[in-house]
């Protein structure tokens, strides 16, 4: 379909270089299939379904950028990662502006670019995702006796349109329903209602997720070993495992070819830092795990985990022992019901397994993400509950063919807090956590594909 419609759309425009507002239309009534569209305008399908890749970077002065398809590659886009959410839509739409219309070279587009072919992709954006017609139509909805507007109301044409709140009241206003200018001192002092109209991150992050071309690397790519170390590295850290970034590659690398011959192998078995490698392993472990986890395989985590530990004899089995996580809401389940929350958890994992086909990448990670956290209300083990619950995690994700997540050090405490959030049934917050985790992964794993479009640009990002 996408290049059909790509190739009759371009050839419309180069027939009647229709206005801006006017191709956006043409575009969404034949992407559409002449039925009204529906909000807000998902951009990151579209771009799947116009063949055009994306990719996220951190651009100093780009808001993003166009490079069209060619022998080797498919067309693609760069997007500015340090822009607001808002702002990132609007430049897929307008990066979409030149995908059907500026396809023979390269774009790059500038922050606040007075050129022409970067305002008629503005415009172009503009109209794609807040459609005059039907913005119209909701707007009417919103008029007060006067027939305007309360620009206080205007936020809940955000969350309809997906679009940021000076947007919306520029529309607004272009289309008569203000009664009066919109100046800097109106939008400094209308912070709440911009608020209110932001773009709820989880909606916008499963928009992205669902839509992403992401491309598996092979178990000894530089890429994925270089990510590998990252998340052992972090994965231990936010434990307090003190073995630094550096450390941890050179011993990985060296375990990777030496095996137990390595030198840091005997090193760290007689130190306190075995659990850098029995993690190591677990990662191994579940890179070629094809069946899902069930009770077995998360006691197999744990004492993988500990191999190397001189207490191993102790691993691998459920707590005896009361525990209480430090800082949590609820206690941690009882030694005598582990056994049987354990088997309620591994029906969840069978059931989420069952139906990994046909669920979305955002809805199979939210299941994964509420079983994560169940795992870490159980913590059914003395010690290992939070690398083993990360672990489980990332094997459901293995198993829809997605890389692992992991937390950086940084971001402990907002994990924490998201977990606690989930302890008292909101879920939300943890969700977006990890759809983050989620696409930092894909960013990450698939830097060298952004390395071939920064090639192209290397000069000016
Ligand atoms: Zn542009």
């Amino acid at each position: 379909m996408s290049n059909e419609l790509t190739s009759s759309l371009r050839s419309e425009y180069v027939q009647h270089q229709h206005s801006p507002a006017r191709f956006a239309n043409i575009v969404l009534e034949k992407y559409f299939d002449g039925s009204p569209p529906e909000f807000p305008i998902n951009i990151f399908e579209l771009l799947r379904d116009f063949g055009v890749f994306y990719e996220f970077r951190e651009l100093d002065r780009l808001e993003g950028a166009y490079s069209p398809e060619s022998d080797e590659n498919p067309a693609a886009i760069l997007v500015n990662i340090k822009r607001p959410f808002q702002r990132q839509r609007f430049t897929c739409a307008h990066e979409l502006g030149h995908h059907l219309k500026d396809y023979n070279s390269s774009v790059l587009c500038p922050f606040n670019s007075n050129d022409p072919i970067e305002r008629y992709a503005d415009n172009f954006a503009g109209e794609l995702l807040m459609p005059t017609y039907y913005f119209r139509e909701e707007a009417e909805k919103l008029m007060d006796d006067s027939e305007k507007v309360d620009p206080e109301e205007a936020f809940k044409l955000c969350h309809i349109f997906g679009t940021s709140y000076t947007a919306v009241i520029w529309k607004l206003y272009r289309l008569g329903f203000l009664s009066f200018v919109p100046d800097k001192k109106f939008f400094r002092n209308a912070k709440a209602s911009q608020k209110l109209g932001q773009v709820k991150d989880i909606e916008f992050l499963s928009n992205i997720i669902d839509n992403y071309e992401y491309f598996p690397q092979d178990k000894n790519s530089p890429l994925w070993l270089h990510f590998q170390h990252e998340l052992v590295f972090h994965d231990n850290r936010i434990e307090g495992v003190e073995v630094d970034f550096k450390e941890t590659a050179e011993v990985l690398t060296d375990l990777r070819i030496f095996g137990q011959e390595s030198e840091y192998y005997k090193e760290f078995a007689q130190g306190q830092r075995f659990e850098v490698i029995g993690h190591s392993y677990i990662y191994e472990y579940i890179m070629e795990a094809i069946q899902y986890p069930d009770r077995v395989g998360i006691l197999h985590l744990n004492k993988t985990l500990f191999s190397l530990s001189p207490f191993v004899e102790q691993m691998g089995r459920f707590r005896q022992v009361e525990n209480r996580i430090q800082g949590a809401l609820i206690p941690t389940t009882h030694p005598r019901l582990i056994e049987q929350e354990i088997y309620f958890l591994c029906k969840d994992i069978e059931a989420l397994y069952a139906s990994k086909n046909t669920l979305s990448i955002s809805g199979y990670l939210s299941k994964a993400v509420a079983i994560h956290h169940r795992f870490t209300q159980i913590h059914p083990f003395e010690d290992g509950n939070g690398r083993v619950a990360r672990a489980v995690l990332n094997w459901l994700l293995k198993l829809k063919d997605l890389p692992p997540v992991y937390i950086a050090y940084e971001d402990k405490k907002e994990y924490v807090d998201v977990l606690t959030e989930a302890d008292k049934f909101n879920y939300k917050q943890l969700e977006a956590f990890f759809l983050k985790r989620l696409l930092y992964s894909f960013i990450q794993i698939n830097n060298e594909f952004s390395l071939l479009l920064e090639d192209e640009y290397s000069n000016i990002i």
